[in-house]
């Protein structure tokens, strides 16, 4: 892309960076924690347009993108997006056998507004569950000075969504320490749940027959638990791996 396309973008970005995270923190669809880069792909999403010089009025068009940006970011933190082979099959090309581990470990979410009185010798927590309790937690600084904290049950121990529940799901892991943290702190989002967080092992190496050019990466082969957090860098581990040998992974199919 030359160099004078990214001009009026970034011009774009000095003027309506900060309008437009104003629009969106008055959205309920974005957490405060999720503002900087709810903005940030937006711009980027401009970065990828070609037909810039068409925009007449970009408060208006930018503003339009960020809704749907919103929506998108809100509905992706909510569920895993379908990786689903099943027109793999009415190709001919056989089922997908998977693989599913599951902990049926559920985890609920919300940010504090970090209580400065709060004596600690700590700048962050982790409450991991142990063999005798299902339970556990963590608390993390983030931006704006908050806290963001997670509450993690498994085998179906799953944290509730209501605020008492909330907090008395804190003070019953193993160690008080969390909940006296946030027991009298200000919350600044609302309460959080996600549960989908089994693995799953798509065995493409089974099929009878492949596809032409077909390639698998990430998710749709194979997904993680997001709580540990490793899903990304395998996706681009894999993208590396498969851009440094197409010659070689076309040749094994043939
Ligand atoms: C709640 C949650 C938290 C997570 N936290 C972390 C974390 O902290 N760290 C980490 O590394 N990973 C995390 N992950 C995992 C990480 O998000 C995924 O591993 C990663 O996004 C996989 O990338 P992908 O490109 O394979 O799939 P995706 O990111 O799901 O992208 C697939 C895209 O394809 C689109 N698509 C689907 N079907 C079609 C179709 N038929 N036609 C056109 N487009 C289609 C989808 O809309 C989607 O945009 C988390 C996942 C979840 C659900």
């Amino acid at each position: 892309m030359p160099a004078d396309r990214h001009k009026p973008l970034s011009e774009w970005f000095s003027r309506w960076n900060s309008p437009l995270r104003k629009f969106l923190s008055r959205r309920n669809a974005v957490a405060k924690a999720d503002l900087d880069d709810v903005a940030q792909e937006v711009f980027l999403r401009l970065l990828r347009s070609d037909r810039m010089e068409l925009i007449n009025s970009p408060q208006a068009y930018l503003f339009q993108m960020a809704r749907h940006v919103a929506v998108e970011w809100a509905m992706r933190a909510r569920n895993r997006m379908p990786h689903d082979p099943a027109w793999l099959e009415e190709l001919g090309h056989g089922p997908t056998r998977q693989t599913v581990v599951d902990s049926f470990l559920g985890y609920a979410s919300r940010t504090f507004a970090r209580d400065p009185t709060t004596a600690s010798e700590w700048r962050a927590l982790f409450l991991q569950a142990t063999p005798q309790s299902t339970r556990g937690g963590g608390l993390f600084p983030v931006d704006h000075d908050q806290w963001h904290v997670t509450l993690a049950g498994v085998g179906r121990d799953y944290p509730p969504t209501d605020e008492a529940g909330f907090l008395e799901f804190a003070r019953s892991i193993r160690s008080t320490i969390l909940f006296d943290a946030i027991r009298d702190a200000q919350p600044t989002s609302t309460i959080s749940a996600y549960r989908r967080t089994e693995n799953q092992l798509r065995h493409f190496d089974d099929l009878p027959s492949w596809p032409t050019g077909f390639v698998v990466l990430g998710d749709a082969a194979c997904c993680f638990n997001p709580v540990y957090g490793q899903g990304m860098t395998v996706a681009a581990i894999e993208a590396c791996a498969a851009a440094a040998e197409p010659p070689r992974a076309a040749a094994r199919r043939r």
